[in-house]
């Protein structure tokens, strides 16, 4: 299980940026939004979808594994 969360800060293009605990771009606490844990990206974009449905994963820290896992 990993701990994610989601900036509350609205960006220029209106999305909101999910991310793993630890990565680099997570805003400070002020700016982002605890989701909870979950076992992978996809079940804390589902929940955060229900916030905002303009939620999308941080290409960082979640994109990169899309790409090693996807083979
Ligand atoms: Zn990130």
């Amino acid at each position: 299980m990993k701990i994610y969360y989601v900036t509350t800060l609205q960006l220029h293009n209106e999305v909101y940026v999910i991310h793993e605990e630890g990565c680099k771009y997570l805003p400070n606490f002020l700016n982002r939004k605890f989701l909870g844990h979950f076992p992978s990206y996809e079940e804390a974009l589902k929940e955060s979808k229900k916030i905002y449905s303009t939620s999308i994963v941080c290409p960082f820290c979640i994109n990169e594994k899309l790409f090693t896992n996807k083979s």
